[in-house]
């Protein structure tokens, strides 16, 4: 079955076609590591743990590349305000590098704990300095870019005679022009030949930290330049999956595209398929630190189970706005319990003689397929993980290995959505959940007064190392 992504540059559907047979090639535009990851961030980057594990499940070879920004983002889109890592250094009273060390520390652990899989690249703007002075050299050598004072400019204009921009998204370079150039300040509209210009390399204030030597100023490279540089680096000059949100599909997207291009003497796309994910809110609004709906993984872990937040990200499509809230939280919980629940229920079951899910995990399989296939639609997926789930829960008297192939499927397909469903996550504990779940259905048939069999259940947990206690019509649990 072929794979159909969502291309932003051609804004269709399009089957996916690697360009070396087997391989696939993806860039992720990464954090800007000044602060936390906040859960909008995670929501994107599980769209991409996704893309990869699909892929890598689909039987290519992936190699994936996320950059980690530590340098040259600005506070402002046109190349005005101060460096947002040394803005931030600065508020905490510490050196740019100390809160760079803290804060990637920080991300590895968040995106870990998010069972993230580890991206083969995640390279640093401050480490490719060299590489990014030559690429300026490069694009003004190639008649793209234009010095004033230091600063050296992109040449949008010039450009779009040539290969046309923006390219990417859906303005056009007319609504662009006057866009920007309402934003852009009176003295850079002097300095830039065109307000969509926007800086490769900045002349540093004096009191600017972080700069670097260079062959026009002592100063730092512009934001877009690591993407292009370090991309062209690990992937070659033309790859095939660039990935990013939907705040990077201007002007971050077309600018990046516009100066491999001219970096690298490209008449053809450097990209074949740009992939951007779309916001989340928080309980309908937008996310904001003024409204105080402003929330990072940290926060959010410390309220729900990592898989969960898993699920949850899941559960909504990348292209579709998704609304972070008490019931949407509840509902992926209720899922993932579902899947959990089969698992535990297959593992505890002896089997019986039939083999009607024989032909099901098949079937299950190929409507999962199909519907990743489909643009990434991973609610769909969710939806067919849960069915199955279901069905293999009705169909406990089917012979042992029939069921025990039915919960591997399940198992293998969820972790392509980044969930875990490891039933003994580590040394043969049975999860919280399970004994939560068990300590419910033990609860029900005390209240049926069958205590024969909610004994059976207390058996079972004490075998598993889990003992209850009743204390004062309720039941509490500890691990021996
Ligand atoms: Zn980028």
């Amino acid at each position: 079955m072929a794979l159909k992504l969502y291309n932003t540059l051609t804004r269709k559907k399009e089957e996916f076609e690697p360009l070396e047979e087997g391989k696939v090639n993806i860039y992720s535009c990464g954090q800007t590591i000044y602060l936390d990851m906040h859960i909008g961030n995670a929501k994107t980057y599980a769209a991409w743990d996704i893309l990869n594990r699909y892929l890598t499940w689909k039987g290519y070879d992936v190699f994936h590349v996320m950059n980690i920004t530590d340098v040259g983002h600005l506070t402002d889109d046109s190349d005005q305000g101060e460096d947002k890592v040394e803005k931030e250094a600065r508020e905490r009273g510490i050196e740019p590098r100390e809160l760079v060390t803290e804060q990637v520390q920080r991300w590895y652990e968040e995106m870990d704990r998010l069972n993230m899989k580890t991206h083969n690249v995640n390279p640093r703007a401050t480490g490719h300095m060299v590489e990014m002075i030559e690429a300026v050299k490069d694009i003004k050598e190639n008649g793209y870019a234009y010095e004033e004072n230091g600063t050296v400019y992109f040449d949008v204009m010039k450009f779009h005679e040539d290969h046309g921009y923006p390219g990417v998204g859906s303005m056009n370079i007319q609504e662009l022009q006057a866009g920007a150039g309402g934003r852009v300040k009176e003295e850079e509209q002097e300095e830039k030949k065109s307000p969509l210009d926007f800086a490769l390399w900045i002349n540093a204030d004096p009191e600017h930290i972080m700069k670097w030597p260079s062959p026009w100023s002592e100063g730092y490279p512009g934001w877009h330049l690591e993407c292009s540089v370090m991309s062209s680096k690990y992937l070659g000059k033309r790859f095939d999956i660039h990935t990013g949100g939907v705040d990077h599909i201007f002007p971050h997207h077309p600018n990046e595209r516009a100066q491999c291009m001219a970096m690298n003497n490209l008449v053809e796309e450097p990209v074949n398929y740009w992939l951007h994910s779309e916001h989340m809110t928080v309980e309908g609004e937008k996310m904001s630190k003024s409204k105080g709906n402003f929330y990072t993984v940290r926060e959010i872990l410390e309220k729900y189970d990592a898989e969960v937040v898993r699920m949850f990200f899941a559960s909504s499509h990348y292209r579709k706005q998704v609304d972070f809230n008490e019931e949407a939280l509840e509902s992926a919980e209720s899922n993932l319990e579902k899947l959990y629940n089969t698992l535990w229920n297959v593992e505890n079951s002896e089997g019986g003689e039939r083999e009607k899910l024989k032909g099901e995990v098949e079937k299950f399989e190929k409507r999962f397929e199909e519907a990743m296939d489909d643009d990434l639609d991973t609610p769909k997926a969710v939806n067919e993980l849960v069915k199955f789930s279901k069905k293999v829960n009705k169909n406990l008297d089917n012979r042992k290995e029939v069921l025990e192939e039915a919960a591997e499927k399940i198992q293998e397909l969820g972790r392509v959505l980044g969930l875990k469903l490891n039933l003994e996550e580590e040394g043969g504990k049975i999860p919280e959940k399970a004994v939560e779940l068990l300590i419910e259905i033990r609860e029900e048939f005390r209240e049926e007064g069958d205590y024969e069999r909610a004994d059976e259940v207390r058996d079972v947990l004490k075998e598993g190392g889990i003992v209850l206690e009743d204390e004062g019509g309720q039941t509490v649990w500890k691990r021996k």
